[in-house]
């Protein structure tokens, strides 16, 4: 995905700061944006030792090279274990973390500790920053609030406001926007993906998750569910969840039962954004009919209805009957239009 061309001005925004770099920068934006790509295409822009002239990294100097083989001395990922591209669980081992650990964090006293091995610049990317619980948060904070010479913080995050406010504050902030729907469908044709509108549409304009709902096939219980979704008070909250448990069984493990819950909670968002009169976020194409079905909902029920979701979205990792689940909680949407 070519995250230049979907996201120019940030870009431009990002190479305007070389000559006079912060100490941390924070990338901030809905996920599927390639956020993530972004902040190390811009690290090996910071590595480099001849960039081009736009100030991309050139590919071929040596910096280059250990920086796509992953070795560069003077730059380090924190992210969870389980985002590791090698993370695979093998049977009887231990789960690899969803979270961003303390020990991670400490690791990097070392690393700061001693000079640049290039006589640059030392960059650690953080990704996704809301990844971390409070003490490796404070942990890191405290490095933020120290900064060792010549080194640049990047901040990756999806939730800016689930991080400590005092790290959101040591940060430059870079708000990262949904790009014009036809840059970021350009840029997947070029990619080679099909029905690129489509998919983009689903994705609620966020090309990272497009590309990933193409991949996989999955797009097609998204689609179900949102011409269910749309029937409003009509819809059948038996047999629906009977479709999407099947979608689940065939899925052989892709689809989960929580990217179910996170799609209606999107949703949910989207008739709370139209019952107040404001633009909808999400599934930009389906604008009307949410408009429609907001201005039959009680805004109570749908504040109800939000709190619920967040409830469903935990229970949802456990193991649990999917069709049981997941007919309550569209007997629960249903009820929202009720008399
Ligand atoms: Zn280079």
């Amino acid at each position: 995905m070519n995250v230049l061309k979907l996201h120019e001005n940030v870009w431009n925004s990002l190479q305007a700061r070389r000559e006079r770099l912060p100490h941390s920068l924070l990338l901030v934006g809905q996920k599927g944006l390639g956020k993530f790509e972004l902040a190390k295409r811009f690290a090996a822009s910071l590595l480099c030792e001849s960039p081009l002239g736009d100030g991309q990294a050139c590919g071929r100097c040596l910096a280059c090279n250990w920086y796509s083989q992953g070795n560069h001395p003077d730059f380090r990922l924190l992210q969870p274990d389980a985002l590791a591209d090698e993370a695979e669980v093998e049977d009887g081992k231990k789960k690899p973390s969803q979270q961003i650990t303390i020990d991670q964090v400490r690791s990097l006293d070392d690393f700061l500790n001693v000079g640049t091995h290039r006589a640059g610049l030392r960059i650690i990317v953080v990704h996704p920053a809301e990844a971390m619980n409070r003490s490796t948060a404070n942990s890191l904070l405290k490095t933020l609030e120290e900064p060792a010479p010549s080194t640049l913080f990047l901040l990756v995050s999806n939730e800016s406001l689930r991080l400590l406010p005092t790290i959101r504050s040591r940060c430059q902030v870079v708000p990262v926007a949904v790009p014009q729907p036809k840059v970021a469908e350009q840029v997947l044709l070029d990619d080679g993906v099909t029905e690129a509108g489509r998919w983009l549409a689903l994705a609620g304009g966020a090309p990272g998750l497009a590309l990933q709902l193409a991949a996989s096939g999955q797009g097609a219980w998204l689609e179900l569910l949102i011409k269910r979704l749309a029937s409003g008070k009509n819809v059948d909250p038996i047999g629906m969840a009977g479709e999407l448990e099947k979608a689940i069984k065939e899925s052989k493990g892709k689809l989960l039962l929580k990217a179910i819950i996170e799609a209606l909670q999107k949703w949910q968002v989207d008739l709370a954004l139209a019952r107040n009169g404001l633009p909808i976020r999400y599934f930009l194409p389906h604008q009307a009919t949410i408009k429609g079905l907001a201005d039959m909902i009680p805004a109570i029920r749908l504040i109800h209805f939000y709190r619920d979701l967040i409830k469903r979205r935990q229970e949802a990792e456990q193991p649990l009957n999917a069709r049981l689940f997941l007919e309550g909680v569209f007997l629960d949407y249903r009820a929202l239009f009720a008399n």
